[in-house]
């Protein structure tokens, strides 16, 4: 056996990081950004609204005695993002950790959607985790001390939702997993790690929208454990892949489905 030097709880210690989390405001991003915060890291929250629930998240984040910064960003813009990313630093330190969960959804009929309609979801889903994975990777290459990256997929992605005329937010996660794929490559010898969450059906604002709503019992049904997973349940894979517990994985894909994929 080789010698041990690490004692397993404190492999997901993230205190002393500087954490960047897109979509802080709302659902997966804010619970994200909470619990890395109560892993120890300083957690600079990035949304695109002044009056979103950043400072909710910024609040918790209070009480867990870390500190935070709120910054309203859209996340399809470049400068924006630069921007962002260099009022966190300035103001925490140097950047090491980024989870990119802002995004949208909506549905419409394959045939039926407009050109509009398509191209807003793709800036935002697809363009803009690869704009603020660009501006991330850019500080954590200066300040080489490295970094990890999680990017807030979806197991649509790797299936197609029965029921759901989404052809634009399908191909959309399908292409957040791949392009995390091929950042990790591109970065794998400079020190930076990019993996994605896919999560299944989950009880946030987004699934709330009208043509979703009457369809939640068909999503707990459908879902071998019979649930919704809860906002909650996305901590654990999230610090897991940002920690130093997944120093060994790059360009993973974890999907946190409740068992939906394996059906
Ligand atoms: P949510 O509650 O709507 O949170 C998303 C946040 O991102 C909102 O605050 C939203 O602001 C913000 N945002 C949207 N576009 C932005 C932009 N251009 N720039 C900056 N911020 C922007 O949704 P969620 O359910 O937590 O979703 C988070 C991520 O998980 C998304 O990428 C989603 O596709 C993914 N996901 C969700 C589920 C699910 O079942 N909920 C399942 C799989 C994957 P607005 O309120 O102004 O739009």
């Amino acid at each position: 056996m080789s010698q041990i030097s690490l004692n397993a709880p404190g492999l997901f210690d993230l205190s002393g990081r500087i954490a960047l989390v897109t979509g802080a405001g709302s659902g997966i991003g804010q619970r994200i950004a909470i619990g890395l915060a109560q892993c120890g890291a300083d957690v600079a929250l990035v949304d695109r609204r002044t009056d979103s629930g950043l400072a909710e998240t910024a609040g918790f984040i209070a009480q867990a005695g870390r500190r935070s910064l709120q910054l309203s960003a859209d996340v399809t813009s470049a400068a924006a993002m630069a921007e962002a990313v260099a009022r966190t630093q300035a103001d925490l330190g140097p950047l090491r950790l980024a989870v990119n969960a802002a995004g949208i959804a909506n549905a419409n009929p394959c045939e039926d959607m407009a050109e509009d309609q398509y191209q807003t979801l793709m800036d935002i889903n697809m363009k803009g985790v690869w704009l603020s994975c660009q501006a991330e990777a850019r500080a954590m290459l200066a300040h080489g001390k490295g970094g990890s990256i999680v990017n807030i997929a979806s197991m649509s992605g790797v299936i197609v939702n029965r029921g759901l005329n989404q052809v634009h937010y399908n191909a959309s996660k399908a292409g957040v997993i791949h392009m995390s794929k091929s950042m990790a490559m591109e970065w794998v010898d400079r020190g930076i790690r990019v993996n994605s969450i896919s999560p299944g059906y989950t009880a946030t604002p987004m699934n709330t929208r009208p043509e979703m709503v009457h369809q939640t019992k068909d999503f707990e049904s459908q879902t071998p454990m019979q649930r919704m997973a809860d906002v909650n349940e996305m901590v654990g894979p999230a610090v897991f892949l940002l920690s130093d517990a997944a120093s060994y994985c790059t360009g993973v894909d974890l999907l946190v489905d409740g068992g939906f994929c394996c059906w």
